[in-house]
């Protein structure tokens, strides 16, 4: 009898919050993570250090039909990484239970004797209704629901749907129903469903890339080809569809792409797309970190810029064995709010916060402090540049400085339509740089905003202002 046990969880469509909190608290503690290809990647930044991440369509063998991986060989893996005592974690799209062949990788787990859990998501259907202000039911228009695949397994000849049933329904969510779209709507008229059916397609639901397109069922084929409508999509069909046109919440406000890592801001006006512009990283070696931790001592002040220096720095702080008495006697300066409450995480206080929140400020209030003589030590970025180091030894000071995290451009931005946000907000110099590496250039209708003196400035030398 194995010890292993494997935990199928819903990881939710389009957003990577919308997994349980039972299912993150899962994901933070596995040691391997097997996950669908529509699961959001950003979601797989809180599993633990360390963990193995495999995506099932790398495990696609060339027999396997189509876009589908092979069963077979995804279920191997489990059972062999189960087997060895490993924390596995099977993160699916949306729903574990809805269209995903669960009940093929757990008859794998009883046959091989693995223990196993399954944890329930957010459906796309559900996330496709409350991203419209669509609702799945009503009191007035619908009481039931059908949610119902347009792809059958391709080895199935004879199709085992019961239209005739399921028109008696008065909302019917197609998944998976973009590739086989005109043969439904046949199917469904020929059972009885007005050609005058409000449907309400929408694609990539949750993220900044969602698109509706509203329709009839008589109209639905032609309007999704022209809305060039690709997978993944859901498709609500019946009278509740119509009120998209009052409630599609994504429409009515402004849509506004947050470019920074700091928390997501709630309860704004607006509709906020956190897409982070900037990864950090750990530097792939800490030789040089690690030689002035060991004798900060020697060091009259720390200047902290960043949230992430404060949190490398005692990182690297803790792998050497100190604490943080290690760094008493002190003077400790941080630039922003936000450093300063990592800091205060850390149980140290900032000596000197400057008003305003940039080196330009912090530069200001140190002319009030005689540093003549005096030694600093500065974590920071690897791309930061050196103007505080600069104008801190003009004051005199011997100022000494090691990268203590990477500023990265993040793997997989996806390919966006620029036009469809109103405003973008820039948080850093990197958030700008990043921009424009990637997307080049920004419609003159997207409003820009940006975050402190120097971002603008930023914005300014690659003409994203005038
Ligand atoms: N188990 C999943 C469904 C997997 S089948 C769930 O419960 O949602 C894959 C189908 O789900 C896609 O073809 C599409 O119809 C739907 N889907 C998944 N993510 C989606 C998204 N973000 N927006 C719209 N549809 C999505």
């Amino acid at each position: 009898m194995s010890t292993g046990k494997v935990y199928l969880v819903g990881a939710g469509p389009g957003k990577p919050d919308l997994i349980t909190v039972r299912g993150l608290r899962i994901l933070r503690e596995a040691d391997v993570v097997v996950y669908d290809y529509l699961v959001d990647e950003r979601l797989l930044d809180e599993a633990r250090e360390g963990a193995e991440l495999i995506r099932c369509d790398g495990l696609r063998s060339r027999k396997a039909a189509g876009l589908s991986v092979s069963i077979e060989e995804l279920n191997r893996l489990v059972v062999e990484q189960a087997g060895q005592g490993k924390k596995v974690i099977r993160l699916k799209n949306g729903d574990p239970s809805l269209f995903g062949r669960l009940s093929r990788e757990l008859e794998a787990l009883v046959e091989n004797k693995i223990g196993f859990e399954i944890v329930p998501g957010v459906t796309a259907a559900s996330a496709a209704a409350a991203f419209t202000g669509v609702p799945l039911t009503d009191r007035r228009f619908s009481s039931s629901v059908a949610l119902v695949t347009g792809r059958e397994d391709p080895v199935k000849d004879i199709t085992l749907i019961d239209w005739e049933g399921i028109s008696g329904c008065s909302t019917i969510v197609l998944y998976m129903g973009v590739g086989n779209l005109r043969r439904t709507v046949e199917e469904l008229r020929a059972v009885g469903k007005s050609p005058l059916t409000p449907v309400v397609v929408v694609t990539r639901a949750g993220g900044p890339e969602q698109r509706t397109v509203r329709a009839r069922l008589e109209d639905l084929a032609d309007k999704t080809e022209a809305g060039e409508i690709a997978a993944p999509a859901i498709f609500i069909i019946g009278e509740t569809a119509k009120l998209e046109r009052e409630f599609n919440w994504s429409k009515i406000n402004k849509r506004i792409w947050f470019t920074g890592l700091s928390r997501e801001r709630f309860f704004l006006p607006g509709n906020y797309f956190h897409l982070p512009l900037i990864k950090i990283e750990p530097m792939e070696n800490y030789d040089e970190l690690d030689g002035y931790i060991r004798r900060i001592r020697e060091f009259a002040w720390i200047v902290f810029t960043s949230r992430y220096g404060v949190k490398y720095f005692f990182r690297r702080l803790n792998s050497l064995e100190f604490d943080s008495r290690h760094i008493a006697g002190r003077k400790i300066a941080a630039i922003g709010k936000s450093t300063e409450n990592m800091l205060l995480n850390f149980g140290v206080r900032p000596d000197l916060i400057p008003e305003l929140e940039s080196s330009r400020g912090l530069i200001r209030e140190f002319k009030n402090i005689d540093l003549r003589g005096k030694q600093i030590f500065l974590p920071r970025s690897d791309i930061s540049d050196k103007g505080l180091e600069e104008a801190l030894k003009e004051q005199g000071a011997r100022v000494w400085s090691s990268f203590a995290y990477r500023n990265r451009m993040p793997d997989n931005l996806p390919d966006l339509d620029l036009n469809s946000f109103d405003q973008v907000i820039f948080t850093s110099p990197s958030t700008v740089r990043n921009f424009i590496e990637r997307y080049k250039r920004l419609p003159a209708k997207v409003k820009v905003r940006c975050i402190g003196a120097v971002t603008r400035e930023e914005a300014r030398r690659c003409r994203l202002l005038n």
